[in-house]
């Protein structure tokens, strides 16, 4: 299958999983997850109608950046973040999905051009059984957030998270139904976060069920990372 057709699928998957778990057609966003795949896929799925692109290494995106200069792209970095890194990250990306510390907020409010709008930012959350060490614990989330939420060129979007794989869909949920509990209970609490960034080529219909709003494909999309 071309990269067309793949993802041509997986909007048909998205579309049919709104329909099937009640959400409204069209409030799921699709970030295409394009690490360790080159330009020219990326400059595919862009003619094929995706705008959006997430990657994990700064120095992989900023070469992809360059090469695809012409296109109006949107720019979303999803990886771990090095404090030597936030300034190239502040200046060249839309989003950031992947705050966990306060140090770095910090560093990306202080070095996000004057120029441009606010950095979006998603603070990454460890909800319980995931497979990577990244992300805040629930019990520190509160205290991060509303740190974050302070710091004037960024604005806080909503949460984010790399739950452990899982085969069965009630173990996908599971996670997902966390992270969206600590969403709500944020939004309670006086803030307005619109974005749950949460699902992934495996189990983005259970993402869906538990009211993602954007889901980051990357398999799914480009294929198998090599
Ligand atoms: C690689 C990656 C994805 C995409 O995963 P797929 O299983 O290939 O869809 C999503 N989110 C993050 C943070 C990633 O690193």
């Amino acid at each position: 299958m071309s990269i067309a057709e793949r993802l041509h699928a997986v909007q048909a998957r998205i579309r049919s999983a709104e329909t099937a778990y009640g959400r409204p057609a069209g409030s799921v966003r699709l970030l295409a997850v394009s690490k360790t795949h080159p330009a020219a896929a990326l400059r595919e799925a862009h003619a094929a109608g995706q705008c959006a692109f997430g990657e994990n290494y700064l120095q992989e995106a900023l070469d992809k950046q360059a090469e695809l200069a012409g296109l109006p792209l949107e720019w979303h970095f999803i990886g771990p973040i090095q404090s030597n890194k936030t300034r190239r990250i502040a200046e060249g990306f839309a989003w950031v999905h992947s705050v966990e510390r306060l140090k770095i907020a910090e560093r990306l409010s202080a070095q996000r051009p004057a120029e441009l709008p606010p950095l979006a930012v998603c603070i990454e959350v460890n909800v319980s059984g995931e497979a990577s060490k990244s992300g805040v614990g629930p019990a520190e989330l509160p205290a991060l957030a509303h740190a974050v939420a302070a710091l004037p060129r960024l604005q806080l979007r909503g949460l984010m998270s790399v739950p452990a794989p899982a085969s069965d869909f009630a173990a996908q949920r599971r996670p997902h139904a966390q992270l969206r509990a600590l969403f709500e209970a944020l939004n309670a609490d006086g803030f307005a976060l619109d974005t749950l960034s949460m699902g992934m080529s495996d189990d983005l219909e259970a993402a869906v069920a538990e009211g993602s709003t954007l889901l980051r494909i990357g398999t799914a999309i480009f294929g198998p990372r090599h």
